[in-house]
């Protein structure tokens, strides 16, 4: 039953609402983790991106203007993580409020409360417990330019993780996986990095991931899709528990 109301609501986004052609192509060249992948996957991606625009609101402000291409560009980033878990991973919110620039959170932040974010002054991105998404356009587009950075695929990362409490770098686990060797993976992982920050080397990751667990968790899913390869050479016990998360290969 259930499954027919969805197969109803998603022939009904993609027929009323497609994405245009050229729209789509136009973003598929400035996301570089949808250009990655083969053309069924693109294809399930873009009929994601289709239900995230007709399921979300993306709500520009501070006189941000957001044309159909970026509109389109930001569905595209968003869905990476859950093309192969779905939309139902981002159920219980429902806006996307989008700055033009970083942003000054004008109230305590703590992550106790169940909100997580990018930086502790202006902010490029932040994701609350059963909140919206806000997002700072120019880091959206700057994401592109530093390689392993995506601060849209950063704040779903944290989405996730909200999605059994906190946020703390433990997201809801697959029935096959095991949670203790997520727990032991990423443990180790972070020990082992700040023992290297400690000792002044470089981190095969941006140092902002040892601010807690849960930045841990979000800044190894953005360098999961956008540099695959850097994090499986850096870290590749993490980069297994995120293939079998995400249920993705991007190498
Ligand atoms: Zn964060």
């Amino acid at each position: 039953m259930f499954d027919k109301i969805r197969n109803w609501r998603v022939r009904r986004a993609v027929t009323r609402h497609p994405i245009d052609e050229s729209l789509w192509r136009s973003a598929l060249q400035r996301c570089s983790a949808a250009r990655r992948l083969g053309a069924s996957d693109q294809a399930a991606l873009r009929v994601l991106a289709t239900l995230f625009l007709d399921n979300k609101s993306l709500e520009p402000v501070e006189g941000l203007d957001l044309e159909d291409a970026d509109r389109v560009l930001l569905a595209a980033h968003a869905c990476v993580p859950i093309l192969k878990l779905g939309l139902d991973w981002y159920d219980g919110w429902h806006s996307v409020i989008v700055y033009p620039d970083a942003f000054m959170p004008r109230r305590p932040h703590t992550d106790a409360a169940g909100v997580v974010h990018q930086t502790n002054d202006a902010m490029a991105g932040e994701a609350w417990g059963r909140g919206p998404v806000i997002l700072s356009w120019a880091d959206v587009l700057n994401g592109g330019r530093k390689p392993g950075h995506n601060v849209v695929i950063h704040e779903m990362a944290h989405k996730l993780d909200l999605l059994n409490g906190d946020a703390n770098g433990f997201p809801p686990l697959h029935r096959r996986m095991d949670r203790r060797e997520w727990s032991q993976v990423f443990s180790s992982a972070w020990d082992r990095l700040k023992e290297e920050q400690r000792n002044g080397v470089d981190l095969p990751m941006d140092p902002y991931a040892l601010e807690s667990p849960a930045e841990f968790f979000a800044v190894a899913s953005e360098q999961f899709f956008e540099t695959p390869a850097t994090l499986r050479d850096g870290l590749p016990d993490v980069y297994r528990q995120l293939e079998q998360f995400y249920r993705q290969h991007p190498l």
